[in-house]
């Protein structure tokens, strides 16, 4: 059941990553995360059938739509328990601002590559010594004649090993000041070398350490010019929180069902189900309560950016993924408790999802980072960092 006012054509987009997410499943999307594998067959068709262009301008042959319909996209193939964090990084930020921010040259050699799929490109902001602290950031860019060098080290980089370029946030000196600027950085370029960080989440995707030693790149790798940095990362950081935000009600939707279903098949006390005790069907409705609330938070954000009012969007965006990861964790804690042993099995595939809800209470931004924001500038309480 599908409570979002979607247009037709959402409704009809809805559908469609529905029946492909059914066609890969859990299942699938399991095996690739055990076995070191990527869900590249996945990626590829999604790509084929136009879902991960969604949102990139139909003139470079793209979907047209906003960052709602990139929203279905991700909750749909969460939902069906085959996620694709790179959604969130390639199409939801990385697309996004080569559209509003890169030149003329940028837009038309990139933009038609992110329209099918076939062009991933991963995103590095977070570093080791500076954290939530954006105003930290040590790694910096420098001129050499027509070149870049740049020079730094990121953390918890997602997907380095699965795409050819990364976007790269590194400082620049702008009028004696060093403010934040974006590089399009092969993967494979001389000096940057890359370290897995081994995870406890159950994911195909990987995280990185990067190490960028005065890494060479020309002139046109800089995305618009030096003083677009700072509104691009802007333009970037909304539709990264709302896609999040969608993953995580697609997570939270998929480990419900599952629980429904098995609280609904099993009998232990005579002929009677669990799910009807209310012991175990209450905590499931008050979870998909709490479920269906963020998806309205998700998609009224969603709305706000798709309709170009950026600080109404960035506060929603924010509430949104708080409220997504807190009901993300709240239904698969839940969903696991009503399947009893059975919970923590491969087999039930609930357990499976428990690191990437939890990681969603960090990533992209934290917990109290958002609160620090809400705070901040919906309660106009100072601020104490
Ligand atoms: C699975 C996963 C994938 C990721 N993928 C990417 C990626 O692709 N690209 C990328 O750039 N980054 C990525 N990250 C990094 C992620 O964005 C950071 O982990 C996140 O921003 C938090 O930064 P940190 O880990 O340095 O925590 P820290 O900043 O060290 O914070 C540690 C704790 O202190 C709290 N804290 C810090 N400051 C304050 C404050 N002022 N007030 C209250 N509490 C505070 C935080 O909320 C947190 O609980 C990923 C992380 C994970 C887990």
């Amino acid at each position: 059941m599908n409570l979002v006012n979607d247009t037709p054509e959402q409704a009809a987009l809805r559908a469609a990553v529905a029946g492909l997410g059914a066609k890969y499943g859990h299942r699938y999307y399991v095996e690739k995360a055990k076995s070191g594998g990527h869900t590249t067959e996945l990626w590829s068709e999604a790509g084929r059938l136009g879902y991960l262009g969604v949102s990139v301008p139909a003139e470079y042959g793209g979907g047209g739509g906003g960052i709602t319909e990139l929203a279905i996209v991700c909750e749909e193939l969460a939902a069906a328990g085959c996620g694709l964090l790179l959604l969130v990084v390639s199409p939801a930020i990385v697309a996004t601002i080569i559209a509003t921010h890169g030149t003329d040259e940028q837009r038309k050699q990139l933009l038609p590559a992110f329209a099918d799929g076939s062009l991933k490109v991963v995103f590095a902001i977070t570093e080791p010594e500076a954290g939530s602290n954006f105003h930290k950031l040590g790694t910096v860019a420098r001129r050499d004649g027509a070149d870049w060098l740049i020079s730094g080290r990121k953390c918890f980089i997602s997907g380095v090993d699965e795409a050819p370029y990364l976007l790269v946030v590194a400082r620049t000196e702008v009028s004696g000041r060093l403010s934040p600027a974006l590089f399009l950085v092969p993967t494979d370029a001389a000096g940057l070398t890359k370290t897995k960080i081994d995870m406890e989440i159950t994911s195909p995707e990987n995280q990185w350490m990067l190490y960028l030693d005065d890494v060479r790149v020309p002139g046109d790798a800089l995305i618009g010019d030096e003083t677009a940095g700072l509104p691009a990362l802007f333009t970037g950081l909304n539709p990264e929180r709302i896609t999040v935000a969608a993953m995580g009600v697609g997570m939270g939707r998929y480990a419900l069902a599952q629980a429904a279903a098995y609280a609904k098949s099993r009998s232990v006390w005579g002929g009677r189900t669990i799910g009807s005790h209310q012991g175990v069907s209450h905590p499931l409705a008050h979870a998909q309560i709490q479920v269906e609330l963020a998806k309205q938070m998700v998609y009224r954000a969603a709305a706000l950016y798709d309709a170009g009012s950026p600080i109404e969007a960035g506060i929603a965006a924010n509430m949104a993924k708080y409220a997504a990861a807190e009901a993300a964790n709240l239904a698969v804690d839940t969903a696991i408790q009503a399947h009893g042993g059975n919970g923590m099995t491969t087999e039930y595939g609930v357990a499976t999802l428990l690191g990437g809800v939890r990681a969603a209470r960090i990533a992209p931004v934290s917990r109290e980072m958002i609160l620090n924001f809400v705070a901040q500038h919906v309660l106009d309480q100072e601020r104490s960092y």
